[in-house]
């Protein structure tokens, strides 16, 4: 088992360079893999620390380059790389850029590809499948590069893409992961809660990125966290966004946009229904079940203080709520 895994670490660690190797110095590559990279802004270092890559557009040159390696098929297979089907072997990323997904500590568990066109009818992004080295619940593509400065600023941003950690990260913000296409995780937030009790959500401005930012908050608050969220503008997501702005400009809007999960829950209200007595009450209703996630009662007492303050309702009916919810649960 322990050598299943090893030898699966050593193929993807292999596979890691050859497509980054393909990036940068085979034509194919550097024509449309490189091009495509550069014309997202992303700059030459940028691309050498995420180990970004190529996978040729071919049925099965990188499989055979691997087996000629010397890296056995079985590997090669178990990790996704290969698709072994009638007997024929297939390059699983054939045609995509690559993203290697790193652990804690550095060892490539997997990979996100994506493709170059904009076909609506091909999956943007494809991902290593589930495997004895690569669970996608447990992993925040960002981690190693991120982790040192998410215990010195004491906050974690949590974006939904690689490109999105990317761009922060050359544009100067460091602190940053992301969930990469699954919904926020336990497991994900406890990596984090390592490092920091501290989590912004930082999500795409459109209907996608609103509703994982809101179920995020209360798996956060459970795990006993801090969370605070900051939108951005329309149609924007943290990649074009950093892109736009400069490192000054990005730090002053997330300090001064970020807000803790009531206000911004009352902020959705205020664009949505601000007059309506039975949207309001379901929103006071849905924040008080935040609070009842978190474990710590004072903070409890602290938010409930705020939520009545901000929705104008006492604080004794809150507790009463929250009271109930408690009954429930139990
Ligand atoms: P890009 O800027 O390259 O178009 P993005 O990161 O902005 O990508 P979104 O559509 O906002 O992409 O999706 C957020 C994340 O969700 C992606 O980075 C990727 O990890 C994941 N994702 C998106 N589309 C798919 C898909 N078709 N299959 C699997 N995962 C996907
Ligand atoms: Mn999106
Ligand atoms: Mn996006
Ligand atoms: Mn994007």
């Amino acid at each position: 088992q322990l050598n299943e895994m090893e030898s699966m670490f050593v193929v993807s660690e292999y596979a890691k360079s050859y497509f980054h190797d393909t990036l940068l110095n085979v034509e194919e590559g550097k024509a449309i893999g490189l091009t495509y990279f550069k014309e997202r802004g992303f700059t030459g270092d940028t691309i050498k620390r995420f180990d970004l890559g190529y996978s040729p557009d071919s049925w099965d040159t990188f499989t055979n380059e691997a087996l000629a390696k010397g890296y056995k098929l079985e590997f090669l297979e178990k990790t996704g790389l290969t698709i072994v089907k009638d007997d024929k072997k297939f390059d699983r990323f054939k045609g995509r850029v690559m993203f290697p997904i790193q652990s804690m500590s550095g060892r490539v568990l997997g990979f996100g590809g994506r493709i170059l066109t904009n076909d609506k009818k091909a999956a943007k992004y494809l991902n290593s499948p589930e495997s004895e080295i690569y669970h996608k619940s447990k992993v925040l593509y960002g981690i190693f590069h991120a982790k040192q400065e998410i215990a010195k600023k004491d906050n974690c941003f949590l974006v939904e893409g690689y490109t999105d950690v990317i761009q922060m990260h050359q544009a100067g913000i460091t602190n940053v992961v992301a969930s990469s296409g699954t919904a926020l995780t336990t497991d994900q937030i406890r990596l984090v809660n390592r490092l920091t009790k501290n989590i912004t959500m930082l999500f795409d401005g459109d209907a996608a990125g609103l509703r994982a930012s809101i179920r995020g908050v209360d798996l956060i608050l459970e795990t006993g966290m801090n969370v605070r969220i900051c939108a951005l503008p329309d149609g924007e997501d943290p990649d074009s966004f950093a892109r736009k702005n400069s490192l000054d400009f990005l730090e002053r809007y997330f300090e001064e946009n970020s807000k803790d999960f009531i206000s911004f829950k009352a902020s959705l209200l205020m664009q949505d229904a601000k007059n309506d007595p039975i949207k309001k009450a379901d929103l006071i209703r849905d924040m008080v079940v935040s609070i009842s996630k978190i474990p710590d009662t004072i903070k409890q007492e602290v938010y409930v203080q705020e939520c009545s303050r901000i929705m104008d309702i006492s604080e004794d009916v809150l507790f009463n709520t929250l009271a109930q919810i408690g009954k429930k649960e139990v």
